[in-house]
């Protein structure tokens, strides 16, 4: 049986390992539209090993990609690293790790502090799906109080989602916030493959291409129809029984593809810039936020959570996400903005690149579970998806809800062509 897999970030991969594992008649070839594998997790070369073209973590719950990574042989590379967060306000870092540092923030009072911590402590308590249709906004001021909101929820929310930070559900905002609250006095307690989330995605398309999975790159679908006559899925020209698509929805209706929610759903891009760096510039933090208005949302330590050693330098992102595309010039604009504030000079920057991905995530608006797309339907015989829009990632994507979309994608295919 042919089967055409449009994507090769971890949905489309993951679902390419699930059919293999159950058996051999499947014929898989994966389309990737870019040079390199991995969709928004993909890496670069930086340093001695590799780095992620996107910050990634795991989490304590992340049960399928532990699995996942056991059957590969690199479970053993997992370390669990403290990630430390701060604050950069008025042209200083706080730093927001310790109870005693929260205590001394100065830009929140003490009963902001304290209805905060109640919030994130609790955030478990709450089933998010029962707040789909309340904002998080008005969730959040409920919780914490205005102040509160203003000084600490809503420099996030904007730096997050911009101008749609409005229409966001506070389910997303819960399972952020419970995701979130694995703490320890050293920092959040965050998952981390040794060489690099490179090792997972390098030994998945090894495993797949051992079996037999052909990964073609740089080889954009561009034209997808289904042939009433043979019954089959033309993607590109060569027909396939069936088809996995893990691409944005909009996109899919764009090459020709079935129109798969049915409403209205957006999708925010991310434009992240990694630079290495001569020294060290965030107080030794992993994670700054940034309140003070800047053309980055937060700068990430990275060797702040992974160790300096491993690359010979140190490694920071930018990281921003955008509703509407960035203006030409964000590179410089980032670059600029960075070495003014943080008083580096050009010649501290052994190397910098910016990766712009559109479809990054959906933004999790109120009403979106409604819109989520199921893995197969009855009528588009041969047609599946799987990505970061379906169920598994709902309502915040990640790593784990993309290896479990693209198992459930599988599955079903799997069950539908039983002999
Ligand atoms: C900035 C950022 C930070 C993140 N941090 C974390 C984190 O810390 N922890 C965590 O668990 N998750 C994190 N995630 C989420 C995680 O990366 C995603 O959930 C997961 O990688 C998505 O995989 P996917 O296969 O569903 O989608 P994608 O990775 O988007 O894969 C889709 C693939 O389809 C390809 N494609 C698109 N159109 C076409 C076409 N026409 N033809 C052929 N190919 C096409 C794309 O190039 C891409 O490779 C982060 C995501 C981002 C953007």
């Amino acid at each position: 049986m042919d089967i055409c897999i449009i994507g090769s970030g971890l949905s489309g991969l993951s679902a390419a390992y699930a059919l293999l594992k159950k058996s051999d008649k499947f014929n898989i070839t994966i389309l990737e539209k870019k040079d390199v594998i991995g969709g928004c997790l993909s890496s670069s070369r930086a340093g001695r090993g590799y780095i992620e073209d996107f910050y990634h973590h795991c989490f304590s719950g992340d049960t399928e990609l532990f699995e996942l990574s056991k059957e590969l042989g690199i479970y053993d590379s997992l370390e669990w690293l403290s990630g430390s967060t701060g604050y950069y306000v008025n042209g200083k870092i706080y730093p927001l790790t310790t109870p005693v540092e929260i205590l001394k923030y100065p830009h929140l009072s003490f009963i902001d502090k304290f209805r905060l911590g109640r919030f994130v402590l609790g955030a478990k308590k709450y089933d998010a799906a029962e707040y789909e249709d309340v904002g998080a906004v008005e969730f959040a001021i409920e919780k914490c109080g205005k102040s509160a909101y203003k000084s600490f929820f809503e420099p996030l929310l904007r730096g997050k989602f911009g101008d749609a930070k409005d229409k966001v559900s506070a389910a997303w905002l819960i399972s952020r916030v419970a995701i979130r609250s694995d703490r320890k006095a050293g920092g959040e307690r965050l998952g981390y493959f040794r060489d690099g989330y490179n090792s997972l995605i390098e030994s998945l398309a090894a495993k797949l291409k051992e079996r037999g999975c052909a990964i073609n790159t740089g080889t954009p679908v561009t034209a997808l129809k289904f042939n009433g006559e043979t019954k089959k899925w033309s993607v590109n020209g060569v027909e396939y029984d069936a088809v996995i698509s893990t691409i944005d929805p909009r996109k899919l209706t764009e090459i020709g593809g079935p129109k798969i929610i049915d409403g209205d759903i957006h999708f925010q891009g991310a434009a992240c810039m990694s630079i290495g760096l001569k020294r060290e510039v965030t107080d030794g933090i992993y994670w700054v936020n940034m309140r003070d208005d800047a053309p980055y949302a937060a700068v990430i330590g990275h060797t702040n959570f992974v160790p300096r050693e491993r690359y010979g330098e140190d490694i920071v992102y930018l990281a921003s996400y955008f509703c509407k595309k960035p203006d030409g010039n964000l590179e410089e604009r980032m670059l600029e903005d960075f070495l003014k504030r943080f008083n580096l000079g050009r010649d501290e920057i052994n190397w910098y690149h910016l990766t712009i991905e559109e479809s990054a995530g959906p933004i999790y608006t109120k009403g979106y579970r409604r819109l989520i797309p199921s893995a197969g339907r009855e009528d588009l015989k041969g047609f599946y998806c799987a990505g970061m829009f379906s169920e598994e990632n709902y309502p915040e994507r990640s790593m784990e809800g993309s290896i479990k979309a693209g198992y459930t994608a599988a599955e079903r295919l799997i069950n539908d062509y039983r002999e």
